[in-house]
Formats: structure tokens, sequence, C-alpha cells
């Protein structure tokens, strides 16, 4: 069960204090508080783990400072959508809003080479109007030999040029808790200039130890790709985890499975689950066609595969979009193959407001359909 908190109530107050002490008293029942970071307010969150259902929901409702109590149906105790659930689906993080009625690009590199390339990189992204992007400082790669990203080295001037050009949010991939101290480091050195948003790759989708570190830390919010070889389900989970240590800033990323029933593309394309996703829980959904896709292979309509799977998962109701671009993806050190040209970024972008054009349509037509039928 949870309950949501009078969003004003202040927690030295008569009020507060009385509730924690009949939670206090309930015998098999434990609690948990979380905060949550709405648009305007901070919000609480009070959740009820254990014997629930021996509790009355009207009593529970009626207990000082609590203004809704939801009983949790499904496996998703804090991300997933409940009977009667209030509760939005967003945050806003450094001045961007997230949820599932949104959208965001973030176009970037698969891993940061050179600063001459992020530089080029950003300053394109500027022109075109972003403020988001993906750099790479920590690589998961197949080989040990294989370049395994700069790291620590490369944040500093990743993180000024995201501040000179604007970029507000960087998706970046980490692959141990160190890594969150590292980014923070960096991010007070160079006087925040811009926001992370950390990115937990397929690889370490069920890595449930970084799962909780991640979860536990709330300066930062988090991107989790599901898993490339496991349920949608056990995917989810591994969400709930982040959100059940106390960070439900999560956005969930499809990424493709590995199968060659994908063949040739790089992963067999999953985007057919957004919409399952956000009836399911209360993420934003991110889409990640050049992993899924992994190559600039065009159809003879001219259109690449990625450009065309990215149109599917918006047209689906995709909120972010995770994709690689490269000014020079003939010398990139990792994922050269799929990454898109510069030149390429506002025919992207503009193939990209066609699609969500098109969603925002079709949610019209939805909604007269189901008016007529009321
Ligand atoms: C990435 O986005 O750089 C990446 C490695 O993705 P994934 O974890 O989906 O393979
Ligand atoms: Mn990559």
């Amino acid at each position: 069960m949870i309950l949501i908190l009078e969003p004003d109530l202040q927690e030295n107050s008569v009020a507060y204090q009385a509730m924690t002490r009949f939670l206090d008293g309930l015998a098999g029942i434990e609690y948990r508080i979380h905060r949550v970071q709405g648009a305007e307010e901070l919000l609480r969150e009070v959740y009820l783990i254990g014997n629930t259902q021996s509790l009355d929901l009207a009593q529970m409702e009626a207990l000082p400072g609590v203004a809704k109590a939801i009983r949790v149906s499904r496996e998703y105790r804090v991300l997933g959508r409940h009977h009667n659930d209030v509760r939005g689906n967003g945050f806003t993080y450094n001045g961007v809003h997230f949820s599932q009625d949104s959208l965001h690009v973030f176009a970037g590199l698969c891993a940061v080479d050179t600063r001459e390339h992020v530089e080029q990189m950003m300053r394109a992204l500027q022109e075109n109007g972003q403020v988001c992007t993906r750099m790479g400082a920590y690589k998961p790669r197949t080989s040990p030999y294989a370049f395994q990203g700069h790291g620590s080295a490369c944040l500093p001037y990743v993180f000024e040029l995201a501040g000179k050009y604007g970029i507000k949010v960087i998706a970046m991939e980490i692959l141990h808790e160190s890594h969150m101290d590292e980014i923070r480091q960096a991010l007070e050195q160079t006087g925040n200039p811009t926001g992370v948003m950390l990115q937990i790759g397929t690889r370490n989708t069920q890595n449930f130890e970084l799962l909780k570190a991640v979860g536990r830390q709330q300066d930062f919010p988090v991107l989790l790709k599901r898993g490339f070889g496991i349920t949608l389900e056990e995917s989810l989970n591994a969400a709930e985890y982040l959100a059940s240590e106390g960070n439900n800033r999560v956005i969930f990323g499809l990424r493709g499975m590995k199968s060659n029933l994908g063949d040739p593309h790089r992963n067999f394309v999953d985007f057919a689950q957004v919409p399952v996703v956000k009836r399911l829980t209360r993420m934003p959904v991110c889409i990640d066609p050049s992993h899924s896709v992994g190559s600039r292979d065009t159809g003879p309509d001219g259109i690449p595969d990625i450009f065309q799977v990215t149109a599917q998962g918006i047209v689906a109701g995709a909120n972010m979009v995770l994709v690689d671009f490269h000014p020079d993806p003939a010398t990139a050190l990792v994922d050269g193959p799929q990454a898109l040209l510069l030149k390429e970024l506002p025919w992207f972008l503009e193939d990209v407001r066609l699609a969500r054009e098109t969603y925002e349509e079709r949610c019209l037509l939805a909604g007269a359909q189901r008016e007529a039928g009321a």
C-alpha cells in the first residue's frame, strides 16, 4: 500500500508525528518514506510493506496528513500504475521535464574520443535547438583489449563544453558506483555547468548491487536499459530496484534484444513494447535505434533503418530517443558503423517531428473514439 501525504506536510508537524506513530504501531508492517520532487513541490509517499491486506484503505486515508491511500496490485509497487493511482509520471531535472507525454532527443557520441569531436557534436546540437545529448565516458566492451572509454579524464572538458553550448542533460553510462563519485566531483570542479542522467547499460540491467547504489542517490535521474536477453518483466523489476531504494526518476530504455532472428539488424528491435511499458508503469520510455539497428543501412526509399525504427517508436509514443552521431564515424573508437553524420542531424530531427505529430494526431483520434463510445 502507498500513502500519499499532503504536499505541504512538514516532518516536524503534529500530524506527521501522529501518522508515523500510528504506522510504528502496526504489527508485521514496515514502511519507507520517499521524497519525490514534483514540478512545483516536494511530495512525500509512504510505502507500506508486509501484511497490508489487513489494513483498511479508508482508515489509512483518514490518518492525519494522508491525502490518498493506494492499494498496489502489481509487482512494480513504486513505478507501476495501480488502480486509482493519482501519482504523476514525470519529473523535472536541470530544467528539462521528462514524462510519458514529453519527447526529447539525446543525439551524441557513443564514446567520447577527442575534445574536438565533443565540441563539434555539441555545437551542432546547439545550432539545432537541442539541450540534451549522450556522451559515453565509461564503455562496457566485449573484448578487454578494446578501447574502454576515457573515463574520468574526459569529464572536465565534456562538462565545460556542455555548459558552453547550453546542454542541460547528458546521458552517460556508468559501470560501477565509483563512477558516480567521479561524475559528481567533475561537475563540482567545473562549476556544475550541466546535468547528467546516469545510464545503466543492457549488460548491467540485473547488476543488483549497482542498481541499489544508484537507487540510493538522489542527485541524478537514471536511464535503465532493458536487459538484452531477459524478459520485459525482469527488466521492469530491475527498474523497480532503483525506485525501491528511493530514486524514482527513472526512464526505461528499449534497445533491441540479442537474437539472430533480428538479423541483419544488430539486435531484434523491440519498440512494439513502448506502449506496454507505458501501460504497466509510470516511467517515460526511451528508444535506442542505434544499438537496435547497428548500421547505416538504408532502404530503397532512401530512408535509413535507424530513421525507420525511430519513427516506429515515436509513432507508438516513445518519450526519449538515444541516438549515436559522430563528426567522423570512420575514426570513431566505438560503434562507428551505426553513427549518423552531423549533416544528417536536421533531417533526423525533422523526421522525428513528423513522427511525433502523427502520434499526437493518433492520440486525438483515440480520444474522439473514446468520447463517441461513452
Ligand atoms: C550505449 O548506449 O552506449 C550502450 C552500450 O548501450 P547498451 O547498453 O544498450 O548496449
Ligand atoms: Mn555503443
